[in-house]
């Protein structure tokens, strides 16, 4: 039989799967660390990471490993019963981030959907909110998900856009006014505040230096529970474990995923301490899918790779030296109007010229070796494993130098 091409992949996703993305035309068929190839056999240094899933590297050894060795023995006996391997990930998991309780889930979006179950269920068993009167505070411009709730939050009009009616209860202030936070917190019927520590999906917004610290003395002083979704900022991402570690704020409910299973299996996980996560009693809550024994070994390797290979340590590094190198641009070319970021979650401003867009950029950098997606118009994140080394890091550099040269 013939190999397929490129082309035909394309365009066989084009006739069959429902046209609810938009991707960049490359049409990948194997991955190792910091490197994809594609179906031609072209290899590209990847630098979205799926959206930060793949911070330990494509197909990591050891989370590999762990994911067949157990997928050959028992992978899911829904929480119908006990299996033997997810009290060894609870165990793990709580230690590693220092909460009393985990609640495993599948991807992001469910976390997310967790984290609001419990806040909700903490307002009226502990906090006395009257019945069905519980708030949440949510930032403009967030991305927590898809689901009819969590889109409910949003304020971009491509996520939630005749999808109601919405799910009520929430207030949307600006992102990073802790004015605005002031204002609304002190409403008895406010349960919690939920934040992301940087908006990746907004475009790697950094908030303002002492932003999540005041936020989080604010929710301190209203019984109002901080909630961050580090989906995308934890794990090693921004340079530290948790971006939150930046002003050292520990959430009341902490959301992970993505990088949780290295990429390998949809891992996300709700974490909480009893007097939070004891509020959900059996039969309440759940997924069949969740903590299920293959998720629970590649969960624990996961983690460990990112402790025993200094992820965090080699992201903060190796983001330096990324933004000064792009900050060289924004004199050089008139393309570049910003780059910011923190460890190795950043982005490039563009100013469209002469017509060329972000996408532009991206899929000439595609032409040159480097996948990296632009979010909006105007800006293109730059997201690539947490193992990339200084040499990679700098080859990577001069081929986005090249590219936005070449736009010229
Ligand atoms: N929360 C944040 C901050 C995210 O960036 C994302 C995905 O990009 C999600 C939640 C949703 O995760 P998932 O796509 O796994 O549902």
């Amino acid at each position: 039989m013939t190999k397929l091409t490129s082309i035909d992949y394309m365009k066989k996703e084009e006739q069959f799967g429902a046209h609810n993305y938009h991707p960049l035309p490359a049409v990948l068929e194997k991955g190792s660390g910091i490197f994809m190839w594609d179906v031609e056999g072209k290899k590209y240094f990847d630098f979205l990471s799926a959206y930060s899933a793949v911070n330990q590297g494509h197909c990591h050894p050891k989370i590999v490993e762990a994911l067949v060795e157990q997928s050959q023995k028992l992978t899911l006996t829904s929480r119908a019963f006990y299996n033997n391997c997810l009290g060894d990930y609870e165990q793990y998991i709580t230690r590693y981030f220092g909460y009393d309780k985990v609640l495993p889930m599948n991807t992001g979006a469910e976390g997310d959907e967790t984290a609001l179950k419990l806040c909700r269920k903490w307002a009226y068993k502990k906090k006395g909110i009257p019945e069905n009167k519980a708030k949440i505070i949510v930032c403009e411009g967030n991305f927590h998900g898809r689901t009819i709730t969590v889109i409910s939050m949003s304020t971009d009009p491509d996520s939630y856009a005749d999808y109601g009616p919405y799910t009520p209860g929430f207030v949307k202030i600006p992102y990073n006014d802790i004015e605005a936070l002031k204002k609304e917190i002190t409403d008895p019927h406010v349960a919690g505040f939920i934040v992301e520590p940087i908006q990746g999906e907004a475009g790697v917004f950094v908030p303002d230096d002492g932003y999540l610290k005041a936020a989080f003395d604010l929710c301190r002083d209203n019984n109002v529970l901080f909630i961050a979704d580090e989906v995308q900022t934890g794990l090693g991402r921004t340079g530290r474990l948790l971006a939150c570690d930046y002003e050292g704020v520990r959430p009341d409910i902490l959301i992970l995923g993505k990088a949780l299973s290295g990429g390998l299996y949809p891992v996300s996980a709700a974490l909480a301490d009893d007097e939070i996560m004891l509020c959900i009693k059996p039969g309440e809550h759940g997924s069949t899918f969740g903590g299920n024994p293959v998720a629970s070994k590649v969960g624990i390797a996961a983690l460990e790779v990112i402790k025993e290979e200094k992820l965090a340590e080699n992201a903060y590094k190796m983001g330096k030296i990324f933004r000064e190198e792009m900050k060289t641009l924004e004199s050089k070319s008139e393309m570049v109007e910003h780059v910011r970021g923190k460890g190795l979650l950043n982005a490039v401003v563009i100013k469209p010229t002469r017509g060329k867009t972000a996408w532009d950029v991206c899929v000439v950098m595609k032409d040159n070796g480097l996948l990296a997606k632009p979010t909006h118009d105007h800006i293109i994140r730059f997201a690539p494993p947490l193992i990339i080394n200084e040499t990679q890091l700098r080859e990577a550099i001069e081929i986005i130098k090249k590219t936005i040269i070449q736009m010229k």
